[in-house]
């Protein structure tokens, strides 16, 4: 895995190759955060980069609960097990309903709520591409974590909006219109700067891209 040290952000970027998938370490002062654990077989990388910190992993949160958000998780918990396993309350009850392929690997310990804080990441709720998708949003430096809510590989889009050149996630959406609302409620309640996704490379936030995009995805 590449990765990348956003350090403005406080966080490393973990990339797959050819494939991408991105899952974030988020360093706090005296422990760090484990945002998504990738796809499988990518354990060993992950937990080195965790390692390589010198910090406490005190939580794993996922976004969501898709294959390549869950990763290896199991393994990552057992080599951590002080660590938290966080998700969305919704998405884990989906889980539980094996609903839309939401699958969960291993018994969360702590279920999120739009509104709590974790550290320095604020919870939101932001459905569309899963039902359950949540968004963490680093107070410090304004910088959105967002899972599959938006992708940046291919081009810049919202859940559901297919890219051609990477259209993976827009596949696994389940309600388009859900996802552009999500993103209109996080552009009007939150101050952006950074936004990081599970596919592509980090965005740089800005009111007039953030508008057309809307705009890009309601035409379709
Ligand atoms: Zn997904």
């Amino acid at each position: 895995m590449k990765i990348i040290n956003h350090s403005t952000s406080h966080v490393l970027q973990l990339t797959t190759p050819i494939f991408p998938i991105n899952c974030y370490i988020v360093k706090e002062e005296n422990y760090c955060t484990l945002i998504d654990c990738s796809k499988s077989g990518t354990a060993k990388s992950i937990i080195q980069a965790v390692e390589e910190t010198q910090l406490p992993l005190k939580y794993i949160i996922l976004t969501h609960a898709h294959s390549d958000h869950t990763g290896d998780i199991q393994k990552i918990s057992a080599h951590f097990p002080d660590a938290e396993v966080c998700i969305g309350k919704k998405e884990y009850i989906d889980s539980q309903n094996n609903v839309h392929n939401i699958r969960m690997p291993i018994e969360p310990n702590t279920l999120l709520f739009e509104g709590e804080s974790i550290g320095s990441l604020l919870v939101r709720e932001t459905p569309g591409h899963t039902n359950g998708s949540i968004s963490l949003i680093d107070q410090r430096t304004h910088t959105a974590y967002v899972g599959d809510l938006l992708q940046s590989q291919g081009g810049l889009a919202i859940s559901g909006d297919i890219r051609w050149l990477f259209p993976f996630p827009a596949m696994a959406t389940v309600d388009k219109q859900l996802a552009i609302e999500s993103v209109k409620q996080l552009c009007e309640k939150e101050t952006l700067q950074y936004i990081f996704c599970g596919h592509g490379p980090v965005t740089i936030y800005s009111k007039e891209s953030f508008a057309r995009l809307i705009t890009r995805a309601q035409k379709k």
